[in-house]
């Protein structure tokens, strides 16, 4: 009997191998062995049987993380009758475009939001696809994963409350409450992995509380219970969120989401920007997470969130780059450095550091996503890192490469790993045609737009 050769790669000598392992260690002038699917060693002077990867002149960080996305608005950048618009009346723009999407803009545009996200270091990104026009399904997004090469964590979100009954979405986007629960089980059974080391989870979202029943809310939460499956949402978005939960439920969304099931360690909620003081509070308690999502909360005016004020709650924060149609970029370490950014502006400029952000954007992201075998460079982990070469341009000059990262740059990565398998090498994508997809994704476009 034999024993398998194991496939192993060894990233030597980088400048700095930022860990965020239990004691937050940055190791100068360290190497990083992968064997397999897995990180086997980080320390100097490490040797392998497989491949060596030059790192000198280079930061190694581990993946970051995105929790919170609409890959299908990559298709509805800069819509001229969305760019100045808040919340609703951006939705209200936005909704007759996407319904006439389908299963082809469904994959394409999520090949064109993870081959960005890939580029700027994201190794684990979640989805939270809602609307499923003529024909679409999840798996459309789930292949476009695979095929890049990104672990991902889609969400069957949904909507059930059109127009004619008082809801937001146009009547032909929403779904039968029954339909959506049997598909939830469908695409849960079908492709959610509970094991350690899954390149696929699948969560269950519906897609906002002026979009679905309370019913169809309490309804998610024990189906995501008894399937051991987490739970996504949008909650406390802006003002007039918060006015739409007292107007319609009489309560604050934080209420809401508490009376429904929808707190817990399971649970994620996207922007929360204007949790107040008692809703901080039952976050942390709960350990419900958060999706921090700066640059659309900008581009929509909702305001700044209280990112500050719930990490010293003990709230757990990761970031998302949101839907493209509200961002427009998908880049997430420039999400990074624009949240970096906004907390000095709500707080002054020592409310918060280069490295807790970037232990937001990796850690912080893993930890609300349920997934303790991502986001630190540790034995045992998840072959996930990011290779950042900061011998370049953006980063010429800086006295401190790490802070860099998201003070000047680089904006992209040479290289990135997930699950052990170089996604990016030399700043290009190793399983797609970018170029290819770009153009498939322009000619759909153009064809949406009429
Ligand atoms: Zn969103």
């Amino acid at each position: 009997m034999t024993t398998p050769v194991p496939h192993e790669t060894l990233i030597r000598g980088a400048d700095v191998v930022v860990t965020m392992d239990a004691t937050r260690r940055e190791l100068k002038g360290a190497d990083v062995l992968l064997r397999d699917h897995r990180i086997a060693a980080v320390g100097p002077g490490l040797s392998t049987i497989g491949s060596v990867i030059d790192a000198t002149g280079c930061v190694v960080t581990p993946g970051l993380v995105n929790t919170h996305h609409h890959l299908y608005q990559t298709l509805t950048r800069a819509v001229p009758g969305g760019q100045d618009a808040l919340l609703f009346g951006w939705l209200r723009t936005l909704y007759p475009i996407w319904a006439r999407m389908g299963p082809q803009e469904i994959r394409v545009s999520a090949l064109t939001g993870l081959a960005e996200l890939a580029l700027s270091g994201c190794t684990l990104s979640s989805d939270h696809l809602y609307m499923y026009p003529n024909g679409a399904r999840l798996e459309d997004t789930i292949e476009a994963a695979a095929e890049i090469g990104l672990r991902f964590h889609p969400t069957r979100g949904a909507m059930s409350i059109g127009q004619s009954q008082g809801g937001l979405p146009l009547d032909s986007l929403v779904e039968r409450e029954a339909d959506i629960l049997n598909d939830c089980i469908r695409v849960i059974d079908a492709f959610h992995d509970p094991r350690p080391g899954a390149m696929v989870r699948v969560g269950v979202a519906p897609c906002s509380p002026f979009s679905v029943s309370r019913g169809l809310m309490r309804d998610a939460a024990v189906l995501a219970r008894d399937k051991g499956v987490m739970l996504h949402t949008h909650l406390a978005e802006n003002d007039e969120d918060i006015a739409y939960s007292l107007a319609q439920f009489g309560c604050r969304p934080g209420q809401y989401a508490e009376d429904l099931g929808w707190t817990g360690a399971d649970v994620w909620h996207a922007h929360c920007v204007k949790l107040d003081a008692a809703e901080i509070g039952l976050f942390a308690r709960s350990q419900t997470g958060v999706a921090h999502c700066p640059c659309s909360n900008c581009r929509l005016g909702s305001g700044i969130a209280p990112v500050r004020a719930m990490r010293d709650a003990g709230v757990k924060v990761a970031l998302g780059v949101d839907g493209s149609a509200s961002n427009d970029a998908g880049n997430l370490i420039a999400e990074a450095r624009m949240a970096l950014l906004l907390q000095r502006v709500q707080n002054g400029a020592d409310a918060m550091s280069a490295r807790e952000m970037l232990e937001i954007a990796t850690l912080g992201g893993a930890q609300v996503l349920g997934r303790d075998d991502c986001g630190a460079i540790a034995p045992g982990m998840c072959a996930d890192l990011a290779i950042w070469d900061v011998s370049g341009l953006e980063a010429a000059g800086a006295w401190d490469p790490v802070a860099a990262l998201l003070l000047s740059g680089p904006a992209r990565v040479r290289d990135l790993f997930v699950n052990g398998r170089g996604v990016v090498r030399g700043g290009r994508l190793t399983s797609i045609e970018l170029p290819r997809v770009i153009e498939t994704q322009n000619r759909l476009a153009r064809a949406l737009a009429g």
